[in-house]
């Protein structure tokens, strides 16, 4: 009986291994990857540092702009700095304090740039463009303009995209598409934002 069953998950797993095999084999296209990473749940902005981690890792070049950080410290950019990702950072502006639709535009639009010059930058190979969404939510940002950015990157260069409720055109022009749901937070009961976890 029990070598009956030993025997049918010895299929059932030699044809799963078949079909995957089959998958890995069709997936031949080198290119850079467009993924965006949206959701109300944590871990967004964790897992595109996490992408331009790996790709320091193999001595690779990663960018990082960063749009409404604002003043706030961020444990990711002390030790990617000293690994020479460069980072661009919204200095002042848009962060949940300002409503001043004016010098929010204008901070936006000057991250942009530098963004934009990572993304026609062909010895870059990971642009990380944390929390962007917004800036397109807020109309600060022409989403024509940011998509036309992303389509004409170098052929090899990837884009991870950060933020809540990525537009639906980001979205279908991205590969890879993930959605961090929130089942439960730490602030919801009553715990302070930590540093070197949450920040
Ligand atoms: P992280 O930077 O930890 O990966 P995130 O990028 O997914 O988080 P954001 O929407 O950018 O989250 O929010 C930034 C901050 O708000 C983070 O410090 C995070 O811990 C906190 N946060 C994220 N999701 C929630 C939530 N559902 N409720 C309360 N606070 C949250
Ligand atoms: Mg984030």
């Amino acid at each position: 009986m029990s070598q009956d069953k030993d025997q049918k998950h010895k299929e059932r797993q030699q044809r799963l291994k078949e079909q995957v095999d089959q998958r890995v084999e069709a997936a031949q296209k080198e290119q850079g990857i467009f993924q965006v990473i949206t959701g109300n749940g944590k871990g967004k902005s964790t897992s595109g540092f996490g992408v331009v981690t790996r790709c320091v890792g193999y001595d690779k070049k990663a960018a990082v702009v960063q749009f409404i950080k604002g003043e706030w410290d961020c444990g990711e950019r002390r030790l990617l700095e000293k690994h020479g990702v460069p980072f661009a950072v919204m200095k002042t502006g848009f962060t949940w304090d300002t409503q001043n639709r004016e010098s929010d535009t204008k901070a936006a639009q000057e991250t942009w740039q530098q963004a934009k010059a990572f993304l026609a930058d062909e010895s870059i190979d990971v642009v990380l463009l944390d929390e962007l969404t917004y800036m397109i939510t807020y109309q600060y940002l022409d989403l024509e303009e940011v998509l036309a950015a992303i389509r004409s990157r170098p052929h090899m260069q990837s884009v991870v995209v950060t933020g809540r409720a990525a537009h639906r055109e980001l979205i279908e022009l991205a590969d890879t598409v993930s959605e961090v749901k929130n089942i439960k937070h730490a602030f919801d009961s009553g715990v302070k934002a930590l540093q070197g976890f949450d920040y």
